[in-house]
């Protein structure tokens, strides 16, 4: 009998974990004979009764398999570890609050077995019920990076996926500390099928990102993904150095022609400002992918582990 596994990151979880295991039984049950899960729950540090649900789900449940982390490393360390521990023959990697719908699954399988895809992808086509200025900001960072990388990051691209033992060796091969999965996904190539869906909204508890964790989570993917920004720092460089030159000759012509015309401070000012700006900015480009680098090359784990009922496979 072929073996799916499914990742399941949690952070806070305990309202979603029942419903969400009821409907991984019911679309097993109904729609996935021939299958049997392996459900890896990642317990991304959480500080309610989520890990304690887990436990007593495992123990009538042979299936359900866990690692908790010794505190909150992120969802893209826990579907690495998830990934690291899957035993199946298919992995799939989805949200425990049901915003990632099972019943997608039989025909992400059916694009692998039967249509031979190494991988089948999800992609939101709608955002109902997400905060407007949410859906702005979402939109703006996918037209941005498609313009200045290489890796076609998809629209509206889910952490939802199905995949080959290909294709999660292959993502499990970027040991990278930084990790933005929707990129990773796209990096290590593989025929993807996208599957559409609408949003649907949590069937429990809250979403786990504030704004600004979202707003950081978009700048990492944007530095991990493409080096535009560094070309921008230089190009505004040359542009203004160029702009200055001129100003300089057509200033000293006019001091040649009408002496004593060029004078006044509040402009100078301005310009001294504008100038600051641009200098810092560029400084923080830079130190932003100095930062990156650095937390890479300390080469620390991506996640510690407190307690694990499955040990790393791959
Ligand atoms: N999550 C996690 N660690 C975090 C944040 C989130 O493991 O630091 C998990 C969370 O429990 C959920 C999934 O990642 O299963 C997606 O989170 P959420 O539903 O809050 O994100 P949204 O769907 O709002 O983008
Ligand atoms: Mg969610």
């Amino acid at each position: 009998m072929k073996r799916i596994s499914l990742i399941v990151p949690c952070l806070n979880e305990e309202e979603a974990i029942p419903a969400f295991k009821q409907e991984i039984d019911r679309v097993f049950k109904e729609c996935l004979e021939g299958y049997a899960p392996e459900l890896i729950f990642v317990d991304d540090g959480s500080t309610d009764r989520s890990l304690e649900m887990i436990k007593k789900m495992a123990e009538h449940s042979p299936e359900v398999k866990f690692i908790s982390f010794s505190r909150n490393f992120g969802k893209e360390a826990a579907i690495y570890a998830g990934l690291e521990a899957a035993t199946g023959d298919y992995a799939a990697v989805m949200d425990v609050d049901l915003q990632d719908p099972p019943s997608l699954l039989p025909d992400m399988l059916k694009a692998i077995e039967k249509e031979g895809y190494d991988c089948a992808g999800t992609r939101r086509v709608t955002r109902q019920g997400e905060p407007l200025l949410r859906s702005f900001f979402a939109r703006a960072f996918y037209k941005t990076i498609h313009q200045i990388s290489d890796t076609r990051i998809v629209d509206g691209a889910r952490d939802y996926k199905l995949m080959t033992r290909p294709v999660l060796e292959a993502l499990l091969s970027l040991k990278e500390y930084n990790r933005f999965s929707k990129g990773l996904y796209e990096w290590v190539g593989f025929r993807t099928k996208w599957f559409e869906y609408e949003n649907v909204e949590r069937v429990a508890g809250e979403t786990k990102w504030s704004f600004f964790k979202l707003f950081l989570y978009s700048i990492e993917g944007i530095v991990a993904f493409s080096t535009a920004p560094l070309a921008l720092a230089s190009i505004m460089g040359v542009l203004l150095s160029f702009i200055s030159f001129l100003s300089i000759i057509i200033l000293t012509v006019r001091e040649l022609i009408w002496p004593h015309s060029a004078y006044g401070w509040t402009s100078l000012v301005c310009v001294f400002c504008m100038m600051g700006g641009i200098v810092l900015l560029c400084l923080g480009i830079l130190g932003q992918y100095l930062a990156k680098t650095y937390t890479e090359v300390k080469k620390r784990p991506i996640y510690i582990a407190r307690e694990r009922s499955i040990k790393p496979f791959n």
